[in-house]
């Protein structure tokens, strides 16, 4: 078997407190991998800086410096966790066959990359590593998250359950992942969407062992309204809908202001009044719906997703 050379990105933003344990713990992994003829001597550690103001870079050119192993990417600034990802993913492509993402915190079993490996040998492009439970999670952050699975697949965004961003990628779908244009980046729904053979790995997920996150709620609630508003137009057509609805209604209004208006029931220009509120909004939020129905289908056009992905192609030799 011909042993494939991996890459594994991790993004880092001031993670001064993990990096050296996270550097140690990851190459010999990676070292293992590579004694067990599993991986390539060509496979390598790609830290992505995500513009930390800490030590965080001045670490990782140390590491370079100690390591052949180990490589660094550096952002000009801050750019966001999925920002810093992709920028790792798209420079990793360029010399390896399969890329791995996870965090710098260790959060995610880093065990887990020999079933992802393993997986890739049995021909998956895509191997999502799944939190099997979220024991070690705050009840809060265990909650949110649940709610938020919940809340996009309402909202029709596909996205893996408990699958956060430690993933296997195969060359050819980070080749196809290129090709997605968009800005706001939502990675989580992005990679269902490239499609080839794929499948999960459960594993328990720990303790960040120092430092804080970096994913205040602030942030979290963000990345969810991120996520759901690159994906879906569910909340425009929702304005027509609740438009539509307000317009059914105001006809049962008009008729009750009337009977009123007849049994003399009411003092003057009441009537008038009531049927014109009801009236009026619903054909105003109607409208906004048409409007906002029109602004999706340009929202949708102007991504410039692919249309198709291409797995296979059987032509003459
Ligand atoms: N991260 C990053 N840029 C940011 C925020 C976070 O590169 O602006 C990195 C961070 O260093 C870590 C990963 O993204 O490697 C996930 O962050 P964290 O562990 O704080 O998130 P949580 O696990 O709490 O959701
Ligand atoms: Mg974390």
């Amino acid at each position: 078997m011909k042993e494939e050379i991996l890459y594994i990105v991790i993004p880092c933003y001031n993670e001064e407190e993990v990096l050296p344990e996270t550097s140690t713990k990851v190459l010999e992994k990676l070292n293992k991998l590579i004694d067990n003829k599993k991986i390539s001597s060509k496979s390598r550690i790609l830290f992505v800086n995500d513009g930390s103001k800490d030590k965080t870079w001045e670490m990782i050119e140390e590491l370079h410096k100690g390591d052949k192993h180990y490589l660094g990417l550096c952002l000009s600034r801050n750019f966001g966790h999925q920002k810093a990802l992709l920028a790792g993913l798209m420079e990793a492509k360029k010399h390896a066959d399969m890329v791995i993402s996870m965090d710098a915190d260790l959060q995610d079993d880093i065990d887990a990359i020999d079933e992802f490996v393993k997986e890739y040998y049995n021909g998956n492009d895509i191997v999502y590593g799944v939190r099997s439970s979220r024991k070690k999670d705050t009840f809060f952050k265990r909650n949110t998250a649940l709610l938020f699975y919940k809340l996009m697949k309402k909202m029709g965004v596909d996205i893996v359950y408990n699958h956060a961003d430690y993933r296997l990628m195969s060359k050819r779908s980070l080749d196809e992942l290129e090709k997605f244009k968009e800005v706001n980046l939502f990675l989580r729904g992005l990679i269902p969407l490239i499609g080839f053979k794929s499948t999960k790995v459960f594993y328990e997920r720990k303790n960040r062992f120092a430092g804080e996150s970096k994913y205040p709620l602030k942030k979290m609630l963000a990345f969810a309204f991120d996520g759901i508003t690159s994906f879906s137009i569910k909340p425009i057509k929702l304005i027509m809908s609740l438009g539509l609805t307000i317009s059914i209604i105001s006809i049962l209004i008009m008729l009750y202001a009337l009977i009123v208006k007849l049994i003399g029931y009411t003092v003057e220009g009441w009537t008038f009044i009531i049927i014109s509120i009801w009236l009026l909004g619903g054909l105003q939020m109607f409208s906004i719906g048409i409007i906002g129905e029109y602004i999706g289908k340009i929202y949708q056009e102007t991504k410039e997703r692919p249309k198709y992905i291409i797995e296979k192609v059987l032509g003459d030799k």
